[in-house]
């Protein structure tokens, strides 16, 4: 694909990030329809992109948005998101976000400990307003992720434990600015292994009954998101199995009359759509090691440093026969390394370099360090 943009590519300088609007759009298509099957709503989590182009395609294929942060409330708001259609999550809410979204009357709040619910009655009641939450609630599932973005083990920071639900249902009663409206869920990212979900389902259903139990009305359920996509294989699998998902949820989650279940995709989503494009510095020859040293680095793609996480790696502008590179960037740290022993066709400077599968959480978690410009943005297909 990028191959027959060449020409054109050719003309920017890197780094440059670039996105394939009409990809983005083949796979809204795909996970709207398939969730539309069963009435379920998804809101996309906007930490993993939230450039306007990208909110302006999601939004127009009926997505609503969850939010982390005040400042994606309002990038949302800002960009066309209904308030009804805005969730917000996060376990350190400052009182200026809460505040900030109560202005806006989203949609939910997926509070995140008792502490938080003290706070957050505290400020809608002194704007006398009655704010919608949902218990995010700990479910104790391993998504079988790497570590640091597995969420929903009792060891991990997010949610109120199962243990703790009494008293909070109990304080709950003392809070009337609080509407308890749902319950909210989120096990992790990059989940490829689709029991890791069943496993919700289960856990979810053993919720839903014990809150029957106390006579709470659940209005929604928010299953999160967490869909991996397929890094090894970018062009064979662009379009992540939406239809095994959403039907995965229909088969074992239990849902009750007059319920919306809500999910909140990000990576599957906008993954494959985005291409982070570099330019050959330098080829250096080690003892046994040949590096190919880049004009991106960490500071563009931080996934391979702080998760260990892989991207395919590709040379448009060469083919040679292959040989072994160390890919790496320009950042003052070992870790600023895209792949080690990476088969590339020999690679020379000037060479156009795609590391594909950069379209979440790759922009959104740039740094300046190094005192680094921010790398440039092409969208293609527009
Ligand atoms: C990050 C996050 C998501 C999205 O996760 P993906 O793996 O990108 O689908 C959804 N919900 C919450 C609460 C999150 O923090």
């Amino acid at each position: 694909m990028l191959k027959n943009h060449l020409q054109e590519l050719q003309q920017h300088d890197t780094p440059l990030y670039v996105y394939d609007l009409d990809l983005l759009r083949r796979t809204l298509r795909k996970a709207q329809a398939e969730s539309e099957k069963y009435g379920y709503q998804v809101h996309y989590a906007l930490k993993a992109n939230a450039n306007a182009p990208v909110l302006a395609e999601v939004k127009a294929h009926n997505f609503g948005a969850d939010c982390v942060s005040g400042n994606e409330v309002r990038r949302a708001i800002e960009n066309g998101f209904s308030p009804d259609h805005v969730v917000f999550a996060g376990v350190g809410k400052s009182d200026a976000e809460i505040n900030y979204a109560l202005d806006m009357d989203i949609f939910c709040f997926n509070c995140e400990s008792s502490h938080e619910l003290a706070v957050l009655h505290e400020l809608a009641a002194a704007k006398g307003k009655t704010a919608r939450i949902a218990l995010r609630i700990n479910p104790n599932v391993n998504a079988n992720t790497h570590k640091y973005i597995t969420t929903g083990l009792e060891e991990n920071k997010f949610g109120i434990n199962a243990w703790e639900l009494p008293d909070v249902l109990a304080q709950l009663k003392e809070l009337d600015s609080l509407q308890l409206t749902g319950i909210h869920f989120h096990i992790g990212s990059q989940i490829t292994d689709l029991s890791s979900f069943r496993n919700l389902c289960t856990r979810v259903n053993e919720f839903q009954d014990w809150f029957q139990q106390h006579n709470v009305e659940l209005e929604h359920i928010n299953v999160g998101g967490g869909l991996g996509v397929d890094y090894y294989h970018p062009d064979q699998q662009p379009i992540p199995d939406f239809e095994a998902y959403f039907a995965l949820f229909h088969q074992f989650l239990e849902v009750r009359p007059g319920q919306q279940v809500h999910f909140e995709l990000g990576r599957s989503l906008v993954a494959q759509c985005g291409t982070l494009l570099s330019r050959v510095l330098y080829i250096k020859h080690g003892k046994t090691t040949s590096f190919a040293i880049l004009d991106a680095g960490m500071t563009e793609l931080i996934r391979p440093a702080l998760y260990q996480s892989y991207h395919k790696i590709e040379n448009l502008s060469s083919e040679l026969p292959e040989e072994k590179y160390d890919v790496v960037g320009p950042i003052c740290e070992s870790s600023d390394c895209f792949g080690k022993a990476v088969l590339l066709p020999e690679t020379n400077r000037g060479d156009l370099i795609a590391i594909r599968t950069a379209g979440a959480y790759g922009e959104v978690m740039t740094s300046q360090y190094n005192l680094r410009d921010k790398a440039q943005v092409v969208y293609l297909n527009k």
